[in-house]
């Protein structure tokens, strides 16, 4: 069932559906701090995140994916919206945005973030069984020394590090070392989700390549569900089934990763896939498309389509009247929506479409 504005309803797979997330900050000026304006870094998100998928919000800096991840976690208060969150299939959703201090936390159990950055997201002065186990001492899921030594073990054996480092701190380790602390410290109360924030953008592309197989491999062992929030299209084409594509604060497209690689619908998409590396050697010659212009100013964005100013289709109408988030397309591919009053026209190049029209 799809939404007015593009979400489906929380449907039986989901275990978390966004609805009308909405994050603005108020800016204020002067002595007495009037509110001049608004930076609408969230505005009206809508989607839901099924059970065992891998779903990736992915957009250029600033674009709104990482407070959209926040919100979710309710690290940010939402300015309005809804984060539901089903913690199993008997019982019904939540709202994370609603509920009490004490149910959140007991949500939040289930819901753990990996940070971007290995080197600040760790304590120095903390050895990795501190790190690890605090999230078990805090949560009273260790009744003794020698439980929660057994589990931060079980723990560093499921992410390929030596049980008998437990002792260390994280000065000893290399920055892939450290992220696979940060996962263990994520999976230790055993959540049903995790969202990764540039999990691995802060890594060397050797680095990142088992940092990814790794999560994979958690997630087929553990059935965990993945918000992948990323820059790199190239990281989210290997990880992601499916891919929310956020501009100005709003998904422009979602949709299966393979459809919105190979068939994009909007022209932002588009552009994005024109840039991100490419290791394949048949599409080594796509020709790159260069967005003109600055990211939209989510303090002070256009009227019509934020993205009309630097859009190469951009017509009257874009600058009046704002696109919504629909299936408008293709017919055989209902859920794979976008925000352009013209994708059922455009010749959007995707990744295959290119390969077979460039010249090697
Ligand atoms: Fe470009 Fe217009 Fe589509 Fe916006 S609505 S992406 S400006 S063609």
């Amino acid at each position: 069932m799809t939404l007015a504005n593009g979400a489906r309803a929380m449907g039986a797979r989901a275990i978390i559906s966004v609805r009308n997330l909405v994050k603005h900050f108020p800016v204020e000026t002067g002595f007495l701090r009037r509110e001049t304006g608004r930076i609408k870094a969230v505005d009206d998100v809508s989607f839901d995140l099924e059970e065992g998928e891998t779903l990736a919000l992915v957009g250029e800096s600033g674009c709104g994916k990482t407070t959209a991840s926040h919100c979710i976690i309710q690290a940010q208060a939402p300015t309005s919206g809804q984060v539901l969150f089903r913690m199993d299939a008997t019982q019904p959703p939540v709202d994370l945005a609603q509920i009490d201090k004490q149910a959140l936390q007991a949500a939040r159990r289930n819901i753990r973030m990996i940070y971007q950055d290995p080197y600040s997201s760790l304590n120095p002065r903390m050895n990795l069984l501190q790190i690890i186990g605090e999230p078990l001492v805090i949560n009273g899921m260790a009744r003794s020394r020698a439980e929660l030594q057994a589990r931060v073990a079980e723990l560093l054996s499921m992410v390929h590090l030596d049980p008998s480092a437990m002792n260390r701190y994280p000065h000893a380790f290399s920055g892939g070392q450290r992220q696979r602390i940060a996962i263990a410290r994520a999976l230790s109360l055993s959540p049903k989700v995790v969202l990764a924030d540039e999990a691995v953008s802060a890594l060397d592309v050797s680095v990142q390549a088992q940092i990814l197989n790794l999560l994979k491999e958690l997630q087929t062992q553990l059935g965990l569900t993945y918000l992948f929030v990323a820059h790199n299209l190239a990281v989210v084409k290997y990880e992601a089934d499916r891919v929310a594509v956020m501009y100005a604060g709003k998904i422009v497209e979602i949709g299966e990763t393979e459809a919105v690689y190979t068939r994009p619908q909007h022209p932002y998409t588009e552009a994005l896939i024109s840039a991100a590396p490419n290791p394949d050697p048949d599409t080594k010659y796509r020709p790159r498309i260069v967005l003109s212009g600055e990211v939209a100013d989510t303090g002070n964005l256009p009227g019509g389509c934020a993205f009309h100013p630097r859009c190469r289709y951009a017509q009257e109408r874009c600058r009046d009247e704002l696109p919504a988030l629909s299936p408008r397309a293709r017919a055989d591919e209902p859920e794979h929506l976008s925000a352009c009053h013209f994708a059922a026209e455009l010749d959007l190049a995707g990744i295959a479409r290119v390969a077979e029209s460039d010249p090697p």
